[in-house]
């Protein structure tokens, strides 16, 4: 047996990492996925009558943001910093949500993978 210096368990000689701090790592990953998720699903079922035309981010701005954009590249997009809502770095790799948010209830929330972006969704822009 071997004995993880990280979390202190015992495991087979086997294997070449502990596999509880493993199983600890995969775990956070899914809860980040989760969190990710659920984010997206609010923006998609947002009531349609909060969201109202006009004002802050338009829908031309949103189709500007590309895939494998950074974080500044889309704020000077946006043309403003927008919110940092999910902030994660996991076995070194970073996983960023940012959202912004018309006075009208419309809003747009792009996902960043180590600094780049990998995924975007809008919900009531004009
Ligand atoms: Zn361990």
């Amino acid at each position: 047996m071997k004995k993880c210096a990280k979390c202190g368990k015992e495991y087979d000689e086997e294997y070449d990492a502990c596999p509880h701090c493993v199983t600890a790592k995969k775990n956070r990953a899914a809860i980040m996925a989760l969190v990710v998720f659920a984010l997206f699903a609010a923006v998609f079922v947002a009531p349609r009558f909060l969201l109202s035309a006009g004002g802050g981010i338009t829908l031309s701005q949103f189709s500007r943001v590309q895939t494998g954009m950074s974080v500044q590249e889309v704020q000077s997009v946006m043309g403003d910093a927008g919110k940092l809502t999910v902030d994660q770095n996991i076995a070194g790799m970073t996983g960023q949500v940012y959202q912004w948010q018309n006075p009208g209830g419309a809003n747009v929330i792009v996902q960043f993978q180590n600094g780049k972006v990998i995924q975007k969704a809008q919900a009531g822009l004009q």
